[in-house]
């Protein structure tokens, strides 16, 4: 485990939730996306957001549709929607089709950084320490972020799961990272929200695992897992790796 005080070799940073408010932006875009359906639903937005995020939860705590809609989230946001409305009794799948649509237009427009996060990128580049993105997902949802908030340019590799063709926890990503910025794994850092794929994964290959508790729920009472570090956002990072300088 590297000193988290110094600079370390690299970092490798997720995305979703760890750079970009993903999971708070989700449900902004889904609140308005109910709101623009209302009339047409038959329901106002009150009544339909509490069923969509009871469908979310449905589709996203299963490991395998989880998985299988990661790859191909306008599926998934079909999924989603049709259960919801099946719970208020309406079997539409052109309706469900129509309002996925009008979400996914909006997805990435209303994600932002977490406060100071692309400030944080832009120090630890100043300063020399060469950084690499590794995001799980579909590779045309993931490059569109990618790609809308300038990210390439922060980064020597940007590994997304769906043009790998694998993701995290699978230890090639790592190991790709690692090679890209030239950084042994005992030296280096890997950030993210994720406990199973940015701490004990790399934690597994020698990394120091920083756990971004966004929400700032704290580590689950039965959690297996330790971090070397927990962060309530990244940019914490700056302010004590400037420390150690
Ligand atoms: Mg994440």
């Amino acid at each position: 485990m590297s000193d988290p005080i110094r600079l370390p070799a690299a970092i490798l940073f997720d995305l979703d939730d760890t750079l970009l408010d993903t999971s708070l932006s989700a449900t902004r875009v889904w609140d308005q996306t109910a709101a623009a359906f209302a009339q047409e639903i038959g329901h106002r937005a009150e009544v339909f957001k509490p069923v969509l995020a009871a469908s979310r939860a449905w589709y996203w705590g299963d490991p395998r549709r989880n998985r299988a809609g990661r790859l191909d989230v306008q599926r998934a946001r079909v999924a989603v929607t049709h259960h919801g409305l099946q719970q208020l009794g309406i079997d539409d799948h052109g309706l469900a089709t129509r309002f996925a649509d009008y979400y996914s237009a909006h997805r990435v427009s209303t994600m932002a950084f977490f406060d100071g996060a692309e400030e944080t990128l832009a120090h630890f580049v100043g300063a020399g320490v060469p950084l690499a993105l590794i995001t799980n997902g579909d590779a045309g949802g993931q490059r569109a972020k990618v790609d809308h908030f300038g990210l390439e340019r922060y980064f020597q590799v940007v590994l997304i799961e769906g043009e790998q063709g694998f993701g995290k926890p699978d230890p090639r990503v790592y190991e790709r990272a690692l090679a890209a910025c030239d950084a042994p794994a005992q030296a280096s850092w890997c950030v993210g929200d994720s406990l199973a794929w940015e701490v004990a994964a790399p934690q597994r290959l020698g990394m120091t695992g920083v756990w971004n508790d966004w929400a700032r729920r704290g580590l689950p009472a039965d959690a297996a897992v330790v971090p070397d570090r927990v962060v309530g956002r990244v940019a914490e990072l700056m302010e004590t790796a400037a420390r150690g300088d």
